[in-house]
């Protein structure tokens, strides 16, 4: 859900570099032979991921009736994601592409591997494309797996086509009791299209950023308890809400809709939490 620059790389150089030193003849013959579909299918996935169209891409069997999907998968399994790949280069390149190295589908863990946004099993021409490939964390790569988006709402927010940083659509709400919560959902913006918020709505439970959100809020307002009981028995809550106004600030310049930011802008915006609602931390 967090955009991330699209690689440099092409499709069709990509998979000649991991075909390249490949000794079974009659495979590299097929191989080689699919080259232009691989590199027409990749301008057919850049058009529809601009349009927030890849559900419009249709499954295959192999590639072009030659090469099986099977072939396919092995020549990103041990040519592109392969330690001595000749197409490690760009897998490397590519898992290095997000900011900080932290998984844009979560802004939260850090990137360990290379998610396929459509599978490579159901869409085999796609397998070492560039553009199909994000760097992400572990736990965000599982859960989407083997996921092919069957309507327009399914379709997950692509980091290398899909901007949506410019609007708040995280927000979150305290919930009051012996001990301080913040429960996090997205917000629908009026100015989106339905098939917008119902993608970010969607990817956002898929994905279980609520629960994820929520643990690691509960973790900050547990560590902020100290402080903000200081600031609390000079200032009172008025020096409390300054406190939280300006630490949501410092976060929402790095990122709007980072949960650290939501947290902070949420917190001080709560008369109970700015008066004594952080002590049960
Ligand atoms: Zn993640």
């Amino acid at each position: 859900m967090w955009c991330v620059n699209r690689p440099a790389f092409s499709a069709e150089d990509t998979f000649a570099a991991c075909i390249s030193r490949i000794q079974d003849k009659d495979l590299k013959r097929r191989l080689a032979g699919v080259a232009g579909h691989i590199k027409a299918e990749a301008a057919v996935y850049a058009d529809r991921a601009k349009e927030a169209e890849l559900h419009l891409i249709a499954q295959t069997v192999g590639v072009a009736g030659s090469v099986t999907t099977d072939e396919m998968v092995s020549v990103y399994d041990q040519r592109m994601a392969g330690k001595k790949g000749p197409g490690r280069h760009v897998y490397d390149a590519i898992k290095l592409l997000p900011k900080q190295g932290i998984c844009p589908f979560c802004d939260h863990r850090p990137v360990s591997t290379l998610d396929h946004l459509l599978p490579k099993r159901l869409f085999p021409a796609l397998a070492v494309t560039p553009d199909n490939l994000v760097g992400a964390c572990a736990d965000c790569n599982k859960t989407k797996l083997a996921f092919a988006p069957a309507a327009a709402e399914e379709v997950f927010l692509h980091p290398y086509f899909d901007d949506i940083e410019a609007e708040r659509w995280l927000a979150a709400k305290v919930v009051e009791g012996p001990v301080a919560a913040v429960i996090f959902r997205t917000r629908a913006i009026p100015s989106w299209p339905h098939t917008l918020n119902e993608r970010v709505r969607r990817q956002f439970r898929t994905l279980g950023l609520a629960q994820l959100y929520g643990a690691q809020a509960a973790r900050e307002i547990s560590g902020q308890a100290q402080l903000l009981g200081d600031i609390h028995a000079c200032r009172g809550a008025n020096g409390v809400r300054e406190e939280l106004t300006r630490q949501a600030k410092t976060r929402e310049a790095v990122r709007t809709n980072s949960w650290q930011a939501v947290t902070y802008r949420t917190l001080s915006e709560s008369e109970w939490f700015c008066d004594g609602g952080f002590r049960g931390a």
